[in-house]
């Protein structure tokens, strides 16, 4: 499986905020987003081929009981279903973050799920030739539907650009069933404190007429917007 990168943080985003986590970020993604704070996975997709024992080798070397499996995407990794039955039979909890537009049986704790809204398709990026793929296959109700069904433990974690996302948001899941208020939580798009801190103000807002909760994005306000934390 190619992997841009293994390394121990914490949560910095989500119901598991603050918990101590290795991050395992697989290389490779079928969405190109406008915004993605990781390039290196998805439009410049870094890394190497690892074994599954090397990654889970890695993983053993430090202390945390929870494990991330984020990227890219990394429900399009054909080898994901084994590499999680080998973390599950460790005694991990497992978090999958994903864009939910590709199912395939994983063993996991929580599926988090972030739907793409309009606000991520790359219009004008690279002169727009990822733009139609990537709103065709941005947003996948059914395979939405088959995590929040399947999953333990699920989280729909939106990131939001501008206050008329709601609209969008609203619209994905009147057709969802199967979750709670409690299990929407509105991320501001950004990377830096400024844009963070401007756009908290009005999404806090939004929580408070929806009763979704804010997702704020702690290792960023930590760390800054760097690789390995
Ligand atoms: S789905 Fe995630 S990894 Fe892929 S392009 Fe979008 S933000 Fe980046």
């Amino acid at each position: 499986m190619k992997v841009a990168e293994v390394f121990y943080s914490i949560q910095g985003e989500g119901k598991l905020m603050g918990v101590p986590s290795v991050f395992v970020r697989v290389s490779g993604c079928n969405l190109r987003c406008v915004w993605c704070d990781t390039p290196y996975a998805s439009w410049q997709p870094e890394g190497e081929d690892r074994p599954l024992e090397w990654i889970v080798e890695q993983v053993r070397q430090y202390p945390a009981r929870h494990v991330v499996l984020t990227g890219g995407e990394p429900m399009i990794m054909p080898e994901i279903g084994s590499l999680c039955s080998r973390l599950k039979s460790q005694g991990y909890h497992l978090t999958m973050e994903t864009a939910a537009t590709v199912y395939q049986p994983v063993e996991i704790d929580l599926a988090s799920l972030s739907p793409k809204l309009a606000n991520s398709t790359p219009w004008e990026k690279e002169g727009g030739r990822f733009a139609s793929a990537h709103e065709k296959n941005r947003l996948n109700v059914p395979v939405i539907q088959r995590f929040i069904d399947q999953s333990p433990e699920i989280q729909l974690k939106f990131v939001i650009a501008r206050p008329d996302d709601m609209e969008e948001i609203q619209s994905l899941l009147s057709q969802l069933t199967g979750w709670s208020a409690s299990d929407v939580l509105l991320m501001p798009e950004g990377t830096d404190a400024q844009t963070l801190r401007t756009r908290a103000l009005w999404i806090s807002d939004l929580c408070r007429q929806t009763g979704y909760r804010y997702c704020p994005r702690l290792h960023v306000e930590l760390y800054g917007n760097r690789r390995g934390v």
